[in-house]
This record gives structure tokens, sequence and C-alpha cells, in this order.
């Protein structure tokens, strides 16, 4: 039996890695349109790979019931014993995230790549057809297989003419699609930040979305908009016009922030004065010109700056993407309605998780499940 895998990422990777270390008899061929796999997997976690989050629920995901029923074949556990036995050697921080010792992504890419010698590697190859026949799955007019697993992934962070191969050779399967969508992705202002420019400041956050969301930490302050991890998870429940507040100070109250400062404005009142060692200088620059510089006022501003939120920054600039394809479309065990021995996962679908290792452990676990059920056609399930 013949396997095309279509996009060497996460999701790819993470199925042959599986038919292979369970001694598949599988002919596995793996197609990427890059001269290498896992680009984004070496991107992950700024190089380092939070690969999985052990903290991770249902409910951190848009569609808690899909990740529920995919538990089923292959849970968050299984993943972790799955690295675990791979021989991995990992470590954890306060949030749950997880990261190889070598706080290096190319260990993760390089154990899920073990044992590869007899995978056949179709690099630099854009996948741009597949077409059902009752004989098998044909791809780019001239190779047949008996199942494919499409993991072509999203156009988050993918610029140019990239962005028209990822779900282009889905069109002859006729798949309703949701719409694609920015998330894990920062959020621009209408408000004049300009000032604050490049400036981080660790706060408390809350975002008046699609729902109430909050979060502490850290946020940067760009030209026209804010970024960082809490802005990011905040994207996930984006609306236009919709407003964000910060807390500078979450450990400090209003009031005592307006006595501290107060006490330094009567010694004082000039802001480059009695504003310093309590404000970042930008922050002091920020409110000179917008002439606020009575302490009470400060206060104010320092426990509840508000911004107007305009949009997300572009899908180039996201670390995923919501949408894609409807799952309408697939079964529980991650095949097609329409066509049963094509299964998908990871990016493709319309999932996202929270910034943290939310993503690429989904991206895993379907991986883990498709391989799952792809053992089973050859009565070597588990
Ligand atoms: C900068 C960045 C940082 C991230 N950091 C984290 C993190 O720390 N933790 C986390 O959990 N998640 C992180 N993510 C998200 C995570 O990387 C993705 O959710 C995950 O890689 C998705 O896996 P996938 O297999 O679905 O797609 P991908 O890993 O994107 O793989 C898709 C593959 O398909 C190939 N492909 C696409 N179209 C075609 C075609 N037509 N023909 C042939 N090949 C094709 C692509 O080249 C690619 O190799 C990050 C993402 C980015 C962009």
């Amino acid at each position: 039996m013949k396997v095309a895998i279509i996009g060497g990422g996460a999701v790819g990777l993470m199925t042959a890695n599986y038919l292979v270390r369970n001694n598949s008899s599988m002919q596995i061929t793996i197609y990427d349109r890059n001269k290498g796999f896992g680009r984004k997997i070496l991107a992950s976690g700024n190089g380092k790979c939070n690969f999985m989050n052990y903290k991770a629920l249902p409910s951190d995901y848009n569609n808690p019931e899909f990740i529920k029923m995919l538990s089923k074949i292959a849970s968050k556990e299984d993943c972790l014993n799955y690295f675990n036995d791979l021989g991995l050697l990992f470590k954890f921080d306060d949030e749950g995230r997880m990261y190889p010792m070598t706080e290096s992504s190319d260990t993760i890419l390089s154990m899920l790549m073990l044992d590869f010698k007899n995978v056949k590697y179709k690099l630099e190859t854009i996948v741009e057809k597949i077409e059902v026949k009752p004989d098998g799955i044909v791809i780019n007019d001239n190779e047949m297989y008996d199942f494919a697993v499409l993991s072509t992934g999203s156009n988050a962070s993918i610029t140019g003419n990239k962005c028209n191969d990822t779900y282009k050779y889905l069109s002859s399967l006729n798949l309703k699609m949701t719409a694609l969508e920015p998330v894990l992705v920062g959020l621009k202002a209408y408000d004049d930040i300009f000032m604050l420019k490049n400036t981080r400041f660790k706060c408390h956050l809350t975002y008046y979305g699609t729902q109430k969301y909050e979060e502490n930490g850290e946020i940067i302050f760009k030209e026209d908009g804010v970024s960082g991890i809490c802005v990011m998870n905040a994207s996930r429940y984006y609306i236009k016009d919709s407003i964000m507040t910060f807390d500078f100070y979450p450990s400090v109250s209003k009031e005592e922030l307006a006595y501290k400062l107060n006490a330094r404005y009567n010694t004082s009142c000039n802001p480059d004065y009695y504003l310093a060692g309590i404000c970042h200088e930008n922050m002091i620059k920020y409110l000179k010109n917008k002439n606020i510089l009575k302490p009470n006022a400060v206060a104010m501003l320092l426990k509840q700056f508000t911004i107007k939120i305009k949009e997300p920054y572009e899908m180039k600039n996201a670390q995923v993407s919501r949408g894609g394809v409807s799952l309408d479309e697939v079964n529980d065990n991650l095949s097609l309605r329409k066509y049963p021995n094509i299964f998908i996962g990871g990016e493709m679908l319309d999932i996202d998780g929270r910034c943290g290792g939310y993503n690429l452990l989904f991206a895993f676990m379907c991986g883990i499940a498709i391989g799952k059920e792809l053992l089973r056609y050859e009565g070597k399930d588990k």
C-alpha cells in the first residue's frame, strides 16, 4: 500500500514517524514545496520549539468538542509519551510550555525524521492537483496512491507566491471551507501610540472582544499597534472597534500609585523629575506629549491605558490561522467524509489554539491519530 503525505510539517512528519516506528509496510512519500521539511517547527518558540503544553485543555481551542473527539484516538498524554519514547529530553515552565532540553528546534525536527531511510522525499514539489479515481488517488497527474494525508498547514507567516499553493489543490476535492483569518497576531490600534514604539511593558491586559479576555504578560508597542504573547492570545477574540486596556502596575492599587505620584509631585512638578523612577522614559515622553501631567491623571492612565483596536496585522505576521477546511467535512478519525482514504490534520483544519505549544500539540496529536488510523488498514491497529 502506498501513502502520499502532502506537506512535511508537524502533522506530515509525525504521521510518517508513527508509521515507521510501528513497522508499517506502507510505502511513504512526503511531498513538500520547500527545500527541506518543517520550516515552522524550526521557527517555533523563537527557534527553541515550544512543541507542546502539558496544561492544554480542550477549552484552549476554538472547537473544544473536536479536541475531545481527537483525544480519544491521540491525546495530549499520548503525545507526551510518544516524545518520551522517542528519547527526547524535555523541560517545561510554569505555564506548561514544553521545550527540548537542548532548546533547539532542530532536535525535534531531527528526532521526527530518524529512521526515515525508506521514506521517499519529493522536495521542492508543489502539489497542485489531487484526483480521486476508482483505483486510487492521483497526485499531480502522475503518481497514484492508496491513501493521502493532507497536511499543508496554513498561510500564517507565509509570504509571496507560496500563499497560492497551500489550499489550491483542494479545489478538485470540493470541500467546504470556512473563512481564513489571522490569529495569534498583533493588533493594530486607531490611537496615536507612535511614541511608545518598541517599548515593552509587563502588564495586566483586558480585552473586550467576542468575549472578555484577561491575561498577565508582556506587551510590546509597535508603530501602529500592540503585540506580545497576551495580545496574540487576545487576537483569538478579535472584533473590530473593540477596546483593550493595560494595567501597567497590576500589583499596586490606583490609590497607592496616585499617592506615590502625588508625593513625588509635591517635591517637584517637573515631569522628567517626578515621574523618573516610576515610569519608563518613553512613557514620560508620551505623557508629556499628551499633556497628561497631573499625578491623579497619570495614575489613572497607567492603571487603565486604553486603546481602540482597529484590526489584526496581516496573515504573514500571524503564527497561525483560523478557518480552513470545515470540520463538517471530517470524520472522527480525521478522514474526509467524502473520501475516507484521504486524511487531514493540523492547521488546514478550522482549529486554532492559544499561544504556548497548543498548536504544535494539536498538529502532533493529528499526526499520531492519522498514523494509528492508517495502521488499522494493515491490521496493525493498536
Ligand atoms: C513563527 C512561528 C512560531 C510558532 N511557534 C509555535 C510554538 O512555539 N508552539 C506552537 O505550538 N506552535 C507554534 N507555531 C504554530 C505551529 O508551527 C503550526 O501550528 C504547526 O506547524 C502546524 O503544523 P502543520 O503540519 O499543520 O503545518 P506546517 O507545519 O506549516 O506544515 C505544512 C507543510 O506543507 C508544505 N506545503 C504547503 N503547501 C504545499 C503544497 N501545495 N505542496 C507541497 N507542500 C506544501 C509547507 O511547505 C510545510 O512544510 C508557530 C508558527 C509560526 C509561524
